[in-house]
């Protein structure tokens, strides 16, 4: 991964807040009913409108809802919180095939516990932004850092957004 194709943040609540803002709301956003509970929060401040897709009865992600068409951008948590169900990387994938014309944002805060990153496939699909975060697993949430991995151009349009209006937000011993 090169440096251009990772973006930091004071914890991965920003960099989610910066993505919201750069790259959703000309349309509907789709995210499971049960999820991470700031994704509602970002598009009633952002005014995305979105669709919380229905679980399946055993709170898996519903796999057709994110599949059809109609929508202008995804979230998934993978694993999910707080359900804990992981989709396999194939299953993003086809997500991700799917629309390949809408960023697909995974949040990969619980990944360690159990799952598999798609950080490795941030170079065969250019609308793939991985967020992850240093502060479950990694056991460091009073540093609030978090990053995103993707395309050299979405990383750029992060940068640009966050540049615009919130420059410094991470000091220089979180970043070392
Ligand atoms: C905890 C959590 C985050 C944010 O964590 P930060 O401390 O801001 O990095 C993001 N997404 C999910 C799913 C989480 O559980």
């Amino acid at each position: 991964i090169e440096p251009e194709q990772v973006f930091v943040g004071n914890g991965s609540d920003e960099v989610l807040a910066t993505a919201f803002q750069a790259f959703f709301g000309d349309g509907t956003l789709r995210f499971p009913a049960v999820s991470y509970s700031f994704y509602p929060v970002y598009c009633g401040l952002y005014q995305i409108p979105y669709e919380a897709v229905a679980m399946t009865e055993d709170f898996s992600v519903n796999l057709a809802g994110f599949l059809k068409p109609g929508s202008r951008g995804i979230v998934l948590a993978n694993p999910n919180a707080p359900t804990t169900r992981f989709l396999p990387l194939g299953t993003i994938e086809r997500i991700l095939q799917a629309h390949p014309d809408e960023v697909v944002l995974v949040d990969e805060a619980y990944v360690d516990f159990g799952g598999e990153s798609a950080i490795g496939l941030i170079g065969k699909y250019d609308n793939l932004l991985v967020v992850q975060t240093l502060s479950k697993s990694r056991a460091l949430a009073g540093l609030r850092v978090g990053f995103a991995a993707g395309s050299r151009e979405l990383i750029e349009g992060l940068d640009r957004v966050k540049n615009s209006f919130n420059s410094y937000t991470l000091d220089r011993l979180a970043i070392a």
